[in-house]
């Protein structure tokens, strides 16, 4: 037993905790619980918890169905939201195999492995999302036949005692309660649309944070009779909710992106980091952003990226590099803004970040930085200056997926397939189903 899982027994018996839930995150991102009995929880320190895996989806073959959570003390907190009265606390937890080695199937292992992939080179990972989602009246579409937004307000806008406002104050208070330190918060462009930008913190930490997000926003909605959502794109006619996120590297104290004097402040570790970047995206989309409607954001116009650039604050860039802070010397970062609020935050850092490393490693070169409008240039034009596109549907992003070995190389064999058979699935539904855009168009209902 170490010290901090001697700490979490300790909290528990303290706290009179009733209940210790199991956190874990499936092939998609969705989270999975188990609540365990207080007294249950030493012995899941030392063995394991056992349970059957093969019902989650992604997680492992029938035939080898039995798995065991590790909860990681290091994650262990009591969720405000259940009452201070023997209260509900959770951990986050690996997944091993009977034998006690990390699951392959774990998408919090792929992370962990990325990151122990970049401590090897000399580097650790910061990231700081920033989370968008939309507030609906409710879980029902309107008369009109599409959700209902809570408000019809835009762009930071402060609206004198909208229920947003409260929203957002109670989600902050509630996210830093569980230990998530909140940058910023405004409402977004879209009606009831709000971005909510959490502070820097290492990769894994912030996917655990965006997991522990998703549930705090939704438990605070639902407390005021509203619902959130993470959807890509919940309107035709509106942006879409990304999940923009800025990377840095550092090598010890030092920030590895930095160079004083070099262009935009970036050092050569940087340039090689966003040359991978780029070149894998089109390969990494189909899981920054793994759902059919994920393409009608991406291109949906309204400043989500379509094609693959970079930029320094060229907000049609899928990499940019932002405004230069003369009082915070060395803090330079990428920002990449591809992801959006549906995606596994683990895998979306894993490929990212992998990538990165492999410009490094390869010493990519990276092509000059865009200062167009890539929206508003034509075709040809694009194509005359070599600006690829990403995926523009999920059949166009498994296919550039099936075929990459980068990607199966960082998600490993059986992510690597888990997740494509799960999306292939995903695309053949789609692809039955009739629309009410062919509804429309074909039988001329309106
Ligand atoms: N909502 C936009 C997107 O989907 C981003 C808007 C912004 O934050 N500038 O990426
Ligand atoms: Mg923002
Ligand atoms: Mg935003
Ligand atoms: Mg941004």
């Amino acid at each position: 037993m170490d010290r901090q899982q001697e700490f979490v027994l300790r909290t528990i018996e303290e706290r009179d905790v009733r209940f210790v839930r199991m956190w874990f995150t499936d092939v998609v991102g969705t989270l999975k619980s188990v609540a365990l009995a207080p007294a249950e929880v030493e012995a899941a320190f030392e063995e394991g918890l056992g349970f059957d895996g093969s019902s989650i989806e992604g997680l492992s073959r029938v035939y080898e169905s039995d798995m065991l959570l590790q909860p990681d003390p290091s994650t262990f907190q009591i969720l405000p939201w259940r009452g201070q009265e023997e209260p509900t606390s959770r951990m986050f937890c690996d997944i091993l195999t009977p034998d006690g080695e990390p699951s392959a199937a774990d998408t919090r292992g792929v992370l962990k492995r990325t990151l122990e992939k970049a401590a090897n080179m000399g580097f650790t990972c910061y990231t700081s999302p920033e989370i968008e989602f939309y507030l609906l009246k409710s879980k029902e579409l309107g008369a009109n036949g599409i959700p209902e937004p809570v408000d019809s307000e835009s762009y930071f806008d402060h609206t004198p005692g909208g229920i947003v406002q409260d929203f957002r104050r109670r989600a902050v208070t509630m996210l830093e309660e569980v230990g998530i330190s909140v940058e910023f918060s405004h409402h977004e462009a879209g009606p009831g649309q709000n971005e909510i930008d959490l502070r820097h913190a290492d990769a894994l930490q912030t996917a655990d944070n965006i997991m522990t997000f998703r549930t705090v926003i939704k438990e605070v909605a639902l407390a005021q009779g509203i619902y959130g959502t993470f959807m890509p794109k919940p309107f035709s006619d509106q942006p879409g909710s990304g999940m923009h996120t800025h990377f840095s590297l550092f090598e010890g104290d030092t920030n590895a992106f930095f160079e004083a004097g070099a262009e935009f402040q970036l050092s050569r570790t940087a340039r090689h980091f966003i040359a991978g970047v780029l070149k894998h995206a089109p390969e990494f989309t189909l899981v920054t952003n793994q759902f059919v409607n994920s393409y009608k954001r991406l291109w949906g116009g309204d400043e989500a990226p379509s094609y693959v650039s970079w930029g320094h604050n060229n907000r049609s860039a899928l990499v940019r590099v932002p405004l230069y802070k003369p009082n915070k010397m060395q803090s330079a970062r990428i920002e990449y803004r591809g992801i959006d609020s549906a995606t596994n935050p683990y895998l979306s850092y894993a490929v990212v970040l992998g990538a990165g490393l492999k410009g490094i490693e390869n010493e990519y070169e990276l092509s000059p930085a865009v200062t167009e409008d890539l929206q508003a240039m034509s075709s040809s034009e694009r194509r005359a200056m070599g600006y690829h596109s990403l995926p523009s549907s999920l059949w166009d992003a498994i296919n550039k997926t099936e075929d990459s070995e980068f990607m199966a190389e960082i998600l490993g064999e059986q992510v690597f397939e888990q997740l494509l058979r799960n999306k292939r699935k995903d695309w053949s539904a789609y692809r039955a189903e009739v629309t009410p855009y062919e509804l429309k168009n074909n039988l001329g209902i309106l």
